[in-house]
């Protein structure tokens, strides 16, 4: 059973619109779909064209048609998520009781995907200058790492993309793990619950600029 169903919440609108850009988030209802794919997580299909408007906005075409917009009730204290590789930004259902900040959170998090695209190969810092210039291009000029939500947040990057080389789920982290850690569910499955080297997760992908 989805989590949200249905949120329905009116944004306030906003005489702050870039050119080219596709405008705040004025819809008064957003509507959720569960993804099959994942548990806990409904794709958020009006706030993707948005976001997918804004990256076009901004010469990212070329990733606009893969990005996934997501609520996730997973995440307890970051307001959202960027990974790049998966091209997906992922939001805190908790924002729902903060309506104005879903606009600023979605354009924090697809800063860090612009920055990224424009950087192509090169590493670069998750709050760098990059990433600035992407918030500015964004409408979000000024726009801090963190700031504050009435309810204690924190933005995390999943700089790490770990992945069970049996059941194939993937682990993003924000750091390196450097113990031995095996899928749990596989090790469950095969193993009694006990840690099993052959379900030991891989590292799939790092970036310092997710
Ligand atoms: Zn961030
Ligand atoms: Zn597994």
């Amino acid at each position: 059973m989805p989590l949200l169903r249905e949120l329905k919440f009116a944004f306030p609108g906003s005489s702050v619109a870039g050119i080219g850009d596709p405008g705040r988030l004025t819809a008064p209802q957003i509507t959720g779909v569960t993804d099959p794919g994942y548990n806990n997580v409904e794709r958020n299909l009006n706030v993707e064209q948005i976001a997918r408007a804004l990256l076009r906005a901004n010469g990212a075409a070329r990733i606009a048609a893969e990005l996934r917009v997501e609520w996730n009730s997973r995440l307890k204290t970051a307001a959202g998520r960027a990974d790049y590789r998966q091209k997906l930004i992922s939001l805190n259902p908790r924002l729902s009781e903060h309506p104005a900040e879903i606009d600023r959170t979605l354009r924090h998090e697809l800063a860090h995907l612009l920055a990224q695209f424009r950087a192509g190969r090169r590493r670069i810092l998750p709050h760098g200058e990059e990433w600035r210039e992407a918030c500015r291009d964004l409408g979000i000029k000024g726009e801090r790492r963190c700031h504050n939500l009435p309810f204690p947040v924190r933005r995390y990057v999943a700089r790490f993309v770990y992945r069970c080389p049996n059941c194939r789920q993937e682990f993003p982290r924000v750091r390196r793990v450097r113990r031995a850690v095996a899928c749990l569910a596989c090790c469950r499955a095969h193993n009694g619950g006990e840690f099993d080297a052959r379900f030991r997760l891989r590292l799939l992908s790092s970036s310092g600029g997710l």
